[in-house]
Formats: C-alpha cells, structure tokens, sequence
C-alpha cells in the first residue's frame, strides 16, 4: 500500500512544543488540557496574522524540538518495510530542511515528502491509498470522496465519524487499521 502520513500531532507531539514557544510569545501558560481547538493559536486569542509573525519567528525551534509519539518510530519502520511511505504535512516550506533534519535525527525512514496543505489533493495525484492524519478537517474532506483515513486521535478531533474514518488513539492501533485494510486490498486485488 501507498500510505500517507502527517507529522503533526501525529508522528510527534505538537501540541507541547507549540504550547511552550506560544506561552513563550504570549506571556500566558496554557496546558495541553487547554487545548480543544485544532488550530492552537486560536487559544492564544490571536488572528492568522499575528500567528504567522510569531510561527515564523519560533517555528523552527518548535519543529526540531518535537518528540516522537510513543512506539511511532518503530511502528514507522515495520511500515516502511512493507509498503510505501509519504510524509505529507501542511508545513510552509519554510520548515523544510528542520522537518528533513528532524526525521533524519529520529532516524525515521520514508520514500517520499511532501510539504502541502491541499492533501486531498496531493494523496489523489500521488495515489496514497490510506492517510494517517490528525486534523478533523482532512477526514472529513477524504471520508465525502470515500478515502479511508486513519485519525490519530486528539482532543479536537473526537466529533468526526465515518465508515472510512478509523480512530487510533496510539501507534499499534494505527498498525492494526493498516494490517487490515493491506489485507482487504490484497482479497480485492484477488
Ligand atoms: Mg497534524
């Protein structure tokens, strides 16, 4: 299988190192138990401007001090050994080379990367059978042209179900989703 993966809040934990650069810019201390809203800066009570000056400011430090969610990096590699990776996140490509050095530096292998926001899009045109991916937006839009998504679970994103949505609240459910939908393609490629 061709399957697609998101970094954030996903592969790693976003929500702490965002949190500690945002309490940082704001002089406010929010705690991940704040934290219901899928896009942070909105707690911040900022508007899209003020959050891309503070995100291109700490933006770096933020992604390059990121830690791994439990078991992904080894889950990732059993993946990579069998199928085909892509890393899709919406990071500006301003955050290219820490998101290449990050992986690089938890020693987290894959075939492709791609930094886009139109993922929908990105997973058509590059043929990703499955997603992995936290954000509620990015189910929803796969679920209506009935792609299949595994949705790393957050606090944000716990309204969203659907029969191609499958819930993994941690890395071994996300493989468990993975082995059964492989071996649903190979019965249907029978
Ligand atoms: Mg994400």
């Amino acid at each position: 299988m061709h399957i697609g993966i998101d970094l954030d809040n996903t592969i790693l934990d976003a929500t702490s190192s965002f949190l500690h650069y945002y309490n940082i810019a704001s002089g406010l201390s929010l705690t991940p138990e704040d934290v219901n809203d899928f896009y942070l800066y909105r707690l911040y009570g900022w508007d899209k401007a003020e959050r891309d000056t503070i995100y291109s400011q700490y933006g770096h430090d933020i992604h390059w001090n990121s830690s791994p969610l439990p078991m992904a990096v080894e889950i990732l590699q059993e993946l990579f050994d069998q199928h085909q990776i892509s890393i899709i996140t919406a990071r500006p490509l301003l955050f290219r080379e820490v998101t290449i050095k990050w992986l690089q530096h938890h020693k987290i292998n894959y075939h492709h990367i791609t930094l886009i926001e139109n993922k929908l899009q990105a997973c058509i045109h590059a043929k990703v059978d499955v997603l992995i991916d936290d954000g509620p937006h990015y189910a929803e839009e796969f679920a209506l042209v009935n792609k299949p998504v595994i949705l790393y679970e957050q606090p944000y994103n716990l309204a969203i179900t659907h029969d191609l949505v499958f819930r993994a609240s941690n890395w071994m459910e996300v493989k468990k989703h993975i082995d059964y939908l492989a071996a649903a393609q190979l019965n249907a490629d029978k």
